[in-house]
């Protein structure tokens, strides 16, 4: 731990910000620097910003997305096709789905994915909760937007059996070549995914 060099409300920024993802002690104190000298342009609308964030945000209570408002605004689009429901472990998962404009539909966030080693159980997942939106008149398909790990894929399976006597699609994301990717440079797990899933050319 370096000694401080500065009063210990800025060490307290300092501390906070290095908790942020991907950012260590040194960008941290790059950042709360930076923060400082840009005080009016950028410290104080953050300031501003994190409280209004912090006094409005909830969670959708049906699909667990985060937002400012319940239903979400992904829920409330009427312009989306209700007769897709992707499935995601996180927030995260949703947003970087839809920065990609993949697939029109709505969304289910689990907050996870099973995981008997850390002991996270189906009772831990919003996988109750799931299986009734699945059994609307209105949906489909369900669609398993999983990680391709261990605990994404038992995951996978466990919906895909709940939902055997459902009236639904279940597909799941293709396993194979990363668009721009070189053979050469790939796994052998993916080659083999992507061989195994090969499709009509
Ligand atoms: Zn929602």
């Amino acid at each position: 731990m370096p000694a401080a060099v500065a009063g210990p409300e800025i060490e307290r920024l300092i501390q906070l910000l290095a908790r942020l993802p991907g950012l260590g002690p040194r960008s941290a104190r790059r950042a709360a620097l930076h923060l400082i000298k840009k005080r009016e342009l950028l410290m104080a609308p953050l300031a501003s910003a994190l409280q209004t964030a912090m006094d409005k945000i909830v969670i959708c209570k049906t699909c667990g997305n985060i937002d400012t408002q319940d239903p979400c605004t992904v829920c409330i689009d009427t312009r989306r096709d209700e007769s897709i429901i992707v499935v995601v472990a996180d927030v995260a998962d949703l947003w970087a789905l839809e920065r990609a404009h993949a697939v029109n539909g709505r969304y289910h966030v689990l907050g996870g994915t099973l995981s008997p080693l850390d002991g996270v159980g189906p009772q831990d997942l919003s996988i109750d909760a799931l299986v009734s939106r699945a059994h609307g008149p209105e949906v489909k398909e369900l669609i398993l937007a999983l990680n391709a790990t261990v605990d994404g894929q038992t995951t996978a399976h466990y919906i895909t059996e709940l939902l055997h006597e459902a009236n639904v699609k279940v597909t799941r994301l293709a396993h194979g070549v990363p668009v721009g990717g070189e053979l050469d440079y790939l796994d052998e797990g993916t080659l083999s995914a992507a061989i195994k899933q090969r499709t009509l050319f």
